[in-house]
């Protein structure tokens, strides 16, 4: 081989290697990524970074909530209310935005109790699917009994404004009822008449006035 052929076949190696880090990139930039390839890249992101973790309610080992300090300063709030049915939340734009449930905040903060305690991670995960229906239930027949009443006032009220109209006419408290497409009509002609009847009240007067001169 000679000084070409190897320089050709250096450069060719190059450019294999940028290729692969374009294709790394655009995977992890692609809005075509799967929602498990976005929250691998949060967990790869959580071991790289290794922010600082303080569980603000130590008495809670698990389901607590963590202040989660990024190498950068910036300090975010993550907290974890169910490891079974990954309900999460965190501070931070990304949580608020990626509609994924997580960021790699709560996922440094998954990582970080998974390693420190795996025995009683493990059965949160395990118990968790049991206390999260449990809490669901009860969530459910909490809501039921307002929703249904809610519902009730509704027809209460759609069943009111129908009637109400109604009602005073028979009541006395409303002499017509004008249907809208009228009201225009309606009221020219009830101006006109008021009108006419000051009109006639006005010359009345002015022939009394008038009179006894
Ligand atoms: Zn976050």
């Amino acid at each position: 081989m000679n000084g070409t052929d190897q320089k050709r076949e250096k450069m060719q190696a190059g450019r294999n290697d940028s290729d692969g880090e374009i294709a790394r990139l655009t995977r992890a930039y692609d809005w075509r990524t799967t929602d498990q390839d976005e929250i691998r890249l949060r967990q790869q992101r959580a071991r790289e970074e290794q922010p600082t973790i303080r569980n603000l309610e130590p008495v809670h080992r698990i389901f607590s909530q963590f202040e989660v300090r990024s190498p950068s300063g910036m300090t975010y709030l993550v907290e974890l209310r169910s490891l079974a049915g990954r309900i999460f939340s965190c501070t931070c734009t990304d949580f608020r935005i990626n509609g994924l449930g997580t960021c790699k905040h709560v996922e440094a903060v998954l990582l970080n109790l998974e390693t420190r305690f795996s025995k009683i991670f493990a059965e949160a995960v395990e118990n968790g699917a049991h206390a999260d229906a449990a809490r669901l239930r009860a969530e459910l027949t909490s809501v039921r009994p307002a929703v249904r009443s809610e519902k009730l006032g509704q027809v209460a009220d759609e069943f009111d404004n129908r009637h109400s109209i109604e009602r005073a006419r028979s009541m006395g408290s409303v002499h017509t009822i004008v249907p809208a497409t009228r009201l225009r009509p309606y009221l020219a002609d009830a101006v006109q008449r008021g009108i006419h009847r000051t009109l006639i009240a006005l010359a009345e007067r002015h022939g009394e006035h008038d009179g006894p001169r």
